[in-house]
C-alpha cells in the first residue's frame, strides 16, 4: 500500500473478529480493474481522525477494496433475519466490514465497504453494488444526518470501472459505511438459532459494551440491554414518521441494536402525504408502508425479544414476563416521542390533551387535500407569524379550518409569533432528499456528471434554513410525475 494512504490516520481495534468465528468469516475484498474515488465526505473524515485530503486524493485504493489500511482485519458477519415475516439465515453477502476505527474521541466506528466482492454469504449473489443504490445510500443516509436522525454514514462511493450485471450492465461501485456497529436484530437470531451455547452471550456482552455499558451492572444485562433496544427503536421510528420517511425493507436484518437507521434500499420520502405510501416495488401487500413503521418495529422487537430468552436471567416463566414486560412498552415509548415531535412541530410548548387530535386533524387533512407533507409543515412557521394561510394552500379549505383551532391554541402559550415560527423552523425541514432530486442527481451521475450529486449533498447539508442556493430543492415533484417506486438497492 503506498505510505500515503497508509498514513491517513488509521487507527483499528477490532473487537468483532475476536468474538467466537461462528459470527463472522474472515473476508478479503475482492480487488477490482480500475479504482476511481466519485464522494468523499470530509467532515466524516475529520470525525474519525482520518485526513480528509489524504483520503480524497489516495483514497481510491481503499475505497474500491484493493488496499487494506493498516490494522483492519476484514471480515462478513453471519446473520439470520425475517424478510418479509419468513425467517432466512442471511449474512453479509456483498458488505465486508474493515474493523473499528477509533476516533480521536474515543469512540468506535465500524468501517465497512459495500459491494466489495463475494463473501461465504453471498449464495447466488456477486457480492457487487451498482453505482446508483450505493450513491442512493450516501445521498439519503447523509440527508438523515443533517435532519438530527440516527442513521449510518457514508465516508465515501469509488467506483471500480468493471460492470456489474442487473437488468442491463451498470457501472460498478463500492460505498464505504461508517456505523456505530452493524449488528443487527438478525445477529441476536443468528446467535440464538446456532447450537453453540457461547454465541448469545458472547453477542450480548459486545453489545452491551458497544451500546448499553450501564446495563452490563444491570441485575439482568440481557433486559436492561432488550430495554435499551425498544427505547432507541421507538425514538428512531418516531423520528422517520414526523419527517415522512419510508424505510422500505424493515426486514429483522435491515434493524440495527444500535437505533441508528440503517439500509438504505428502496427508502424514500413522502411527497404528498397518504399514510399508506409504499415505495418499494417488491413490497406488494404494502407490509412496510408508511403507517405500518411503528407496528412492524414492534414486530421486530418481539423476535429480537424471542432470541434472547436463552440469556435471561431466572427460569423460563419469569425471563419470559420480564421481556414481555419490556416489549409491551414499546408503543407507549414510541407514542412519548412521537407526541412530543409532533408538538415541537406545531410550535407548542406546553401540554394540552387536545395536542394529538389537532395534530392527527392537521394530517387528516393533509390526506384529504393531497398536501405535501414537508412543504406543509414548513409553511405552518410563516402561519404562525401572519396568521394567514398563505396563497398556495387555498385549495386546501381544510386547512384553513383547521388553522383557527391551531392559531387559538398557539394563543394559550407564550411567545410572540415570531419566537413560535423561530422555534418552528428549527425542527421543520425545507429541504429533504426528494425523490425526483435523488433520481436527477443518480440519472447525471450515471453518464458521468457528478455536479448535480454535489449540488444535492450541498442542499442536504443544512435542511432547516431557507436560502436562495436551496430553492429548487424545497419544492415537490412536477405535477403528473404519478407514484415514485424504488427498485431494491442491488
Ligand atoms: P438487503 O436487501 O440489501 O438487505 O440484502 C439482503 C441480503 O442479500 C443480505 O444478506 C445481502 O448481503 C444479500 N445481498 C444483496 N445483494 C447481494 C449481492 N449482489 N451479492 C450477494 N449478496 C447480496
Ligand atoms: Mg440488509
Amino acid at each position: 500500500m503506498p505510505e500515503s494512504i497508509a498514513a491517513a490516520g488509521w487507527r483499528f481495534d477490532n473487537s468483532y473478529a475476536r468474538l467466537p468465528e461462528t459470527l463472522f468469516a474472515a473476508s478479503q475484498p475482492a480487488p477490482v480493474r480500475s479504482p476511481a474515488v466519485v464522494v468523499v465526505n470530509e467532515p466524516l473524515a475529520a470525525e474519525l481522525g482520518l485526513d480528509p485530503t489524504i483520503l480524497r486524493d489516495h483514497g481510491a485504493g481503499v475505497f474500491a477494496g484493493n488496499e487494506i489500511p493498516p490494522g483492519a482485519e476484514p471480515i462478513a458477519q453471519a446473520y439470520a433475519g425475517h424478510q418479509f415475516g419468513h425467517f432466512t439465515n442471511l449474512g453479509d453477502g456483498r458488505a465486508i466490514l474493515l474493523g473499528e476505527q477509533i476516533g480521536p474521541s474515543g469512540r468506535r466506528y465500524d468501517i465497512q465497504l459495500k459491494g466489495a466482492g463475494r463473501t461465504r454469504y453471498s449464495r447466488g449473489g456477486d457480492g457487487r453494488a451498482a453505482i446508483g443504490p450505493m450513491l442512493r445510500e450516501y445521498i439519503v443516509s447523509e440527508g438523515m444526518h443533517a435532519l438530527g436522525i440516527p442513521t449510518t454514514r457514508s465516508l465515501a462511493v469509488a467506483t471500480t470501472g468493471e460492470l456489474v450485471l442487473r437488468n442491463a450492465p451498470l457501472a460498478g461501485a463500492v460505498l464505504t459505511r461508517v456505523a456505530a456497529s452493524h449488528i443487527r436484530v438478525g445477529t441476536f437470531q443468528f446467535a440464538a438459532a446456532v447450537e453453540d451455547d457461547r454465541l448469545l452471550p458472547a453477542l450480548l456482552d459486545h453489545a452491551i459494551a458497544r451500546h448499553d455499558p450501564t446495563a452490563a451492572e444491570s441485575a439482568d444485562p440481557a433486559v436492561a440491554f432488550f430495554a435499551g433496544v425498544v427505547e432507541r427503536q421507538a425514538a428512531l421510528v418516531a423520528r422517520w414518521m414526523l419527517v415522512g420517511f419510508v424505510h422500505g425493507v424493515m426486514n429483522t436484518d435491515n434493524m440495527a441494536v444500535s437505533g441508528e437507521t440503517i439500509d438504505y434500499g428502496p427508502c424514500a420520502f413522502l411527497d404528498t402525504y397518504d399514510p399508506a405510501t409504499v415505495f418499494s416495488s417488491i413490497d406488494q401487500q404494502g407490509r412496510y408502508a408508511y403507517a405500518n413503521q411503528p407496528g412492524i418495529a414492534h414486530w421486530n422487537l418481539a423476535r429480537l425479544a424471542e432470541s434472547l430468552l436463552p440469556v435471561v436471567r431466572g427460569g423460563e416463566d419469569e425471563s419470559l414476563e420480564a421481556v414481555r414486560g419490556v416489549l409491551a412498552t414499546f408503543p407507549e415509548r414510541f407514542d412519548r416521542h412521537y407526541l412530543a415531535g409532533a408538538r415541537a412541530k406545531l410550535g407548542l410548548v406546553t401540554e394540552e390533551d387536545g395536542d394529538r387530535d389537532l395534530f392527527a386533524a392537521l394530517l387528516r387533512s393533509m390526506h384529504e387535500s393531497q398536501a405535501d407533507f414537508t412543504a406543509t409543515f414548513a409553511g405552518l412557521a410563516s402561519m404562525a407569524e401572519s396568521h394567514a394561510v398563505p396563497a398556495r394552500e387555498a385549495t386546501a379549505p381544510t386547512l384553513r379550518e383547521w388553522q383557527a383551532g391551531w392559531l387559538a391554541r398557539l394563543e394559550r402559550q407564550s411567545g410572540t409569533p415570531a419566537q413560535v415560527a423561530a422555534r418552528m423552523r428549527q425542527v421543520n425541514p425545507v429541504v429533504i432528499p426528494r425523490n425526483h432530486r435523488v433520481e436527477e442527481a443518480l440519472s447525471a451521475a450515471e453518464s458521468g456528471d457528478f455536479g448535480p450529486l454535489h449540488q444535492l449533498l450541498a442542499a442536504l447539508r443544512d435542511p432547516f434554513v431557507e436560502t436562495k442556493d436551496n430553492e429548487r430543492y424545497r419544492g415537490g415533484p412536477p405535477a403528473g410525475c404519478g407514484a415514485y417506486r424504488t427498485f431494491c438497492g442491488t
